[in-house]
């Protein structure tokens, strides 16, 4: 099966080839169209990608959206957190303000999660849709070179996700989560068509 991915993050499209890559499913990454991401939950922004996505190629697109919600920032930046230090603003940017932010919480109060949430729209408008989180920890300081966006500043353990090797992040991330629900999902519907 030949699948879209609207993405134009290459690390998101290397966790997805990763994890994909046991089902037959070829995915490509096309440019396209860039759709406002105005839904309120990570879900709505994905089907609004994936739904875009879909109806400009006509083949099955997938689309993730994804973030951190922090406990003490009230869930924050959550669906924000691509656009958390404004437009243009840069991984280190954002990782700098969420130290700020954190500036006076005690470690026992900097608990957060990683969200991804999946959709897949087929042209027919059939929908698979798959959620994965992964809790964590804010450091006080980056930590790690790996990984990409807050990877150096989220903590499972006493590592960061920026430390850790591909494999490693995927095994525990809240997007190696998600994918691996939806594979096992598009795999049960590809069965389900051939029926
Ligand atoms: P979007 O899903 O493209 O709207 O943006 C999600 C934003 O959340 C990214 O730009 C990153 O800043 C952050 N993010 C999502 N997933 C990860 C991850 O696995 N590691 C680090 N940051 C992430």
């Amino acid at each position: 099966m030949e699948l879209i991915l609207a993405t134009h993050n290459p690390n998101k499209v290397k966790e997805f080839e990763r994890i994909l890559s046991p089902l037959s499913v070829s995915v490509t990454t096309p440019r396209l169209e860039e759709v406002e991401e105005t839904g309120s939950t990570f879900e709505e922004n994905a089907l609004l990608k994936a739904e875009a996505a879909c109806k400009e190629t006509g083949l099955p697109a997938a689309a993730d959206d994804s973030g951190l919600a922090v406990d003490a920032l009230n869930g924050q930046p959550g669906v924000y957190s691509a656009r958390y230090a404004g437009e243009g603003a840069s991984s280190s940017d954002r990782n700098r303000k969420l130290l700020h932010a954190l500036k006076n919480v005690p470690v026992e109060k900097r608990s957060a999660r990683f969200i991804c949430a999946i959709c897949c729209v087929f042209p027919n408008g059939d929908k698979i849709t798959a959620r994965g989180e992964c809790e964590g920890f804010i450091a006080f300081e980056p930590k790690g070179t790996g990984g990409f966006g807050y990877d150096p500043l989220f903590l499972v353990g006493d590592k960061s996700f920026g430390e850790l090797s591909g494999d490693e992040k995927d095994k525990m991330s809240h997007r190696g989560r998600a994918l691996r629900k939806f594979a096992k999902k598009l795999k049960e519907y590809e069965e389900q068509s051939k029926c």
